[in-house]
């Protein structure tokens, strides 16, 4: 069967072109054309032999998703792509411009497992699949494309895995993106690029633990903590009796931060439900032993979780009072508010 050549690392690719009794050195070549010269078509990588691309196409295809609409908003200057893939199903990017800043926002399912009830994706979609290498590094091919072309940008510098779907739960897809977007043969993005978002899952069906894979991979990591006691998680985001707070809290422990390093707090701000002095307080608490950045980020209402963003007011005071106790806030104005493609509001409108 033909096999995707973007669902392949370089060594993967060395192998498989060993296997067909030509030079590895081949694999470079084509890596280059893909990852450097932006071509996916076998004809067009002109220092590669005749004979070996008749080879590649009986063997290998590029393909990527397709982007099926876009749309803008002017007042974060943010772009929301929604993709289909090559099985017709729909998944979500956007990409944030911040000056030479350009943000990515992945998503690694079609849907989500993991039913968080303040989120679109987890509770309109729920989960169809994890999507595998070639689709998620293929949202940075088709969108960068894009941006080039419509002379919007000409380099997406940083990637995070907020979009649709838990990265820790589809880990063996997620870890080769993860290379094939930092390694020098890759699009060579610098590691300290790179944040993955997970829910709180610690261990990965591959068996790694979350601590183990950001210490391989050195990457920045946000976790979505959201209410800062096991009753209140529980209620909203199942994840939490498999994995309570003190559980997760332990797991994070064992990350080795360097010296200007911290792992990023999300904190969604829903008005009188996790906003008061109180909340506060316990978030605290709960953090004291880690070395963290918070961002609040105002909740953007979806369809089936009918609360109301906190006020300015109480947004202020909460975050004051953690200011006060030496912690490192930033009120996120949620990107894409305009396109629905804030944090968890990933839901296909189209
Ligand atoms: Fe999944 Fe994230 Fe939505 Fe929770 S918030 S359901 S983890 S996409």
């Amino acid at each position: 069967m033909k096999k995707n050549i973007l669902n392949l690392s370089l060594s993967e690719l060395e192998k498989e072109i060993s296997k067909l009794n030509a030079n590895k050195f081949r694999a470079k070549q084509i890596f280059d054309w893909i990852y450097k010269k932006n071509i996916f078509d076998f004809q067009l990588m002109s220092n590669l032999p005749e004979s070996f691309k008749r080879v590649l196409y009986d063997n290998f295809y590029i393909k990527i998703p397709i982007i099926s609409n876009e749309k803008h908003s002017p007042s974060d200057n943010s772009y929301k792509f929604l993709l289909q893939t090559s099985d017709k199903n729909l998944i979500e990017s956007i990409a944030i411009i911040e000056n030479k800043r350009v943000t990515l926002c992945v998503s690694c399912m079609v849907g989500c497992p993991l039913g968080c009830k303040f989120c679109a994706t987890g509770t309109e979609l729920k989960f169809k699949r994890n999507l595998d290498t070639s689709e998620i590094v293929g949202q940075y091919i088709a969108v960068q494309n894009y941006l080039k072309k419509n002379g919007i940008s000409e380099n997406i510098n940083n990637v995070v895995f907020m979009g649709m779907g838990e990265p820790f739960l589809n880990t063996n897809n997620v870890e080769k993106s993860i290379e094939l977007f930092t390694q020098k043969d890759g699009f060579g993005i610098s590691k300290n690029k790179i944040t993955i978002s997970t829910a709180g899952v610690t261990k990965s069906p591959s068996g790694i633990s979350l601590s183990d894979f950001i210490n391989k991979h050195q990457i920045k990591l946000a976790v979505s903590i959201n209410f800062p006691t096991d009753k209140q998680r529980s209620q909203f985001m199942p994840i939490n009796k498999k994995t309570p707070l003190n559980e997760l809290i332990d797991e994070l422990k064992k990350i080795n931060l360097k010296k200007r390093d911290y792992i990023t707090i999300e904190y969604l701000m829903i008005e009188k439900i996790n906003d008061t002095l109180l909340h506060a307080q316990q978030l605290r608490n709960l953090l004291k032993s880690l070395k963290v950045k918070i961002n609040l980020i105002p909740y953007n209402p979806v369809k089936m979780f009918k609360a109301k963003p906190s006020t300015e007011n109480q947004i202020t005071e909460f975050s004051n009072f953690l200011r006060s106790k030496s912690i490192f806030v930033s009120v996120r104005r949620s990107k894409g508010k305009d396109v629905l493609g804030g944090c968890g509001q990933f839901a296909l409108k189209e």
